[in-house]
């Protein structure tokens, strides 16, 4: 069992590499927005809550974030592993995400931490709202993300560099280029603990 966390602004790519590498290594990809996302075109109660908050770029409250991570991480005891994309986003989340995985007796491997700069951000973002139809890749609210990332969720980069989980890198190459830096973590991560 390998429990991975994917973490970074927005538009740095979390998921696409989380894609690539729940393909590789077999992992269960958890990403809360495409849940939030799912429930909002479903048009469940949750999905007209959760809606108010992202079309503004803020985060969706903790509680409700909580009891949806719930509910996908217990149905998994089969699985190779855990991708967790998007979440934990706070401090509160992450103290959560440890606590839930403590009482199935299990724990976050590895914490990759995607770097991009603010501009490289931005033009993403506005390149896949071409596509995306997503009513939060808009630049105004691009930008509300980018401050809600730094304000709330940066602080966890400290939080697992103290965990001696994080591995920050680039995400300004390639995709492929990117996947393959992530890749040689995760083997080295499998060799060492096979050892
Ligand atoms: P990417 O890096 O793939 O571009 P992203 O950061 O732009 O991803 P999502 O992860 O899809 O976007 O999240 C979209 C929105 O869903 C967030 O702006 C937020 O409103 C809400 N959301 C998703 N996950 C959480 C979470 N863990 N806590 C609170 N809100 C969340
Ligand atoms: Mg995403």
């Amino acid at each position: 069992m390998f429990n991975i966390i994917v973490l970074g602004p927005p538009g740095c790519g979390k998921g696409t590499q989380s894609n690539n590498i729940t393909k590789k290594y077999g992992l269960t990809h958890i990403s809360t927005g495409e849940i939030l996302r799912e429930e909002i075109e479903l048009h469940t109660h949750i999905g007209r809550i959760v809606k108010t908050y992202i079309d503004k770029g803020s985060l969706v409250p903790d509680d409700i974030m909580m009891q949806k991570v719930f509910v996908s991480a217990v149905n998994l005891e089969n699985s190779n592993g855990l991708l967790f994309d998007g979440f934990p986003r706070t401090i509160l989340q992450a103290e959560y995400l440890d606590d839930i995985l403590r009482i199935y007796d299990k724990k976050i491997s590895l914490v990759f931490h995607l770097n991009v700069e603010e501009n490289e951000l931005y033009n993403r973002i506005l390149h896949r709202s071409i596509d995306s139809k997503r009513s939060d890749d808009q630049l105004e609210i691009a930008k509300n993300r980018l401050k809600v990332y730094y304000k709330n969720t940066f602080p966890l980069i400290d939080y697992y560099l103290k965990q001696k989980k994080l591995k920050t890198i680039s995400g300004m190459a390639e995709i492929s280029e990117v996947f393959g830096k992530i890749s040689s973590v995760i083997d080295d991560k499998i060799n060492k603990t096979e050892k």
